[in-house]
């Protein structure tokens, strides 16, 4: 089965920024470690011309792990629940 890319990850703020920005390199980050990570992400997220497709898509896939249309994987489930 052949792989469809998603039209909109070409305009995506963060296509030239590095991964480990929007995913914790390693499960012993700490929290403050991952607060400032965060925060970064998010500053990238806030101008993504894209933010709303990239939300709805991670949503979608009850994506897990990452920051994705400016949420981490905490303030999606929240969405989620309401
Ligand atoms: S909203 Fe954030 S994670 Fe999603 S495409 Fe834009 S910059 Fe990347």
């Amino acid at each position: 089965m052949a792989i469809t890319p998603l039209s909109w990850t070409d305009d995506a703020a963060c296509r030239d920024s590095e991964g480990a920005l929007f995913y914790p390199a390693d499960s012993a980050e700490r929290k403050e470690e991952r607060l400032e990570r965060e925060l970064i992400a998010k500053r990238i997220c806030a101008s993504c011309a894209v933010r709303e497709d990239c939300l709805e898509a991670a949503l979608a896939r009850h994506e897990s792990y990452g920051i994705w249309g400016g949420l981490n994987e905490f303030e999606r489930r929240g969405l989620l629940r309401t």
